[in-house]
């Protein structure tokens, strides 16, 4: 699973956190040397008991439709004869409203993130003075949660992403975010046309035999969601995508990786064949085609050279 494929002291934002370009390549490399690369169709076939996927069987997916995808992945995975599934989350492109997810990665790994952290609860709290928003505010004794939640960043920060995602009312995040995001990046109609990939570069992806799935509209955490509202997130993004491409999609990404048995049973009703977690795992549960794991890229190492297996 890969987000931001980048070289990003090239870019406007050199703090967030991308796999460079060069280490992207290495990892294709190590992965085609010693892997057996495999389609969506095989993954499906496979689910479907209509086929066996090789020993060392490896199959990519990047989320969030950023344009990094195709513009330095996808000619790498030409190069070395791979498809990849591509996960974009529809919102920017709908709605010309950068997602609160977004919105938080960029201020936290762009910005100083103490002050962003202090700015974020003094603007909340001149935007919602009754609300206590005490019980959000990092403690250290719940570090382990933060690092539960977020395995590869500082224990504050990942109790930001935590809370901000699992805890505090989205209304009063988003609002939060709205009114800072600003601030330090500008506009968001021009953000979305410099960072995400829009419609024609999907219908790109695909003339190029990649496969686009669904990555919802907002990229919430669908379980704390109800069935209806993760309904409403799944289908409409699925559908737009679907008219946008021309084809049904019926491949998808949990935002987060987060889903619970509602989800499943959406997922199914509307026809999805192959939906993939963040659980970190490498066998894949045959009886479970929508809880496709998926090893991170940060759990990777990239220089063949100096791997070991
Ligand atoms: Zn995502």
């Amino acid at each position: 699973m890969y987000h931001f494929v980048r070289d990003v002291e090239q870019t406007r934002y050199g703090g967030i956190k991308a796999r460079r370009v060069a280490e992207f390549v290495g990892q294709v490399e190590h992965l085609c040397r010693h892997g057996q690369p495999v389609r969506a169709a095989d993954l499906v076939a496979y689910f479907e008991g209509r086929g066996e996927l090789p020993a060392g069987a490896f199959y990519l997916t990047f989320d969030d439709g950023f344009v990094d995808h195709l513009r330095t992945v996808v000619p790498v995975l030409k190069r070395f004869g791979l498809e990849g599934a591509f996960f974009p989350m529809t919102e920017p492109l709908v709605r010309g409203r950068v997602p609160s997810v977004e919105k938080l990665r960029f201020l936290n790994y762009n910005c100083d993130f103490p002050t962003i952290y202090e700015e974020f609860f003094a603007t909340l709290g001149r935007l919602f003075p009754n609300v206590d928003a005490s019980p959000w505010r990092f403690d250290p004794s719940r570090a382990d949660l933060a690092a539960a939640y977020a395995r590869f960043d500082q224990p504050a920060m990942g109790h930001f992403k935590r809370v901000t995602t699992l805890e505090m009312p989205w209304s009063i995040r988003d609002a939060v975010l709205d009114e800072m995001f600003p601030r330090y990046f500008g506009g968001e109609a021009e953000f979305i046309r410099e960072l995400y990939l829009d419609w024609d570069n999907l219908r790109e992806l695909r003339a190029a035999g990649m496969v686009v799935g669904g990555h919802t509209v907002t990229h919430p955490w669908l379980a704390r969601l109800s069935a209806a509202e993760q309904d409403k997130e799944i289908t409409e993004g699925n559908e737009r995508l679907a008219c946008e491409l021309g084809e049904p999609i019926d491949v998808f990404a949990y935002p987060y990786g987060s889903y619970n048995a509602d989800t499943l049973a959406i997922l199914r009703r509307r026809g999805c064949r192959l939906a993939f977690t963040t659980k970190v795992e490498v066998v894949l549960d045959p009886a479970r085609p929508l809880e496709v794991p998926r090893v991170d890229t940060n759990d990777v190492r990239y220089k063949s050279e100096t791997c070991e297996a």
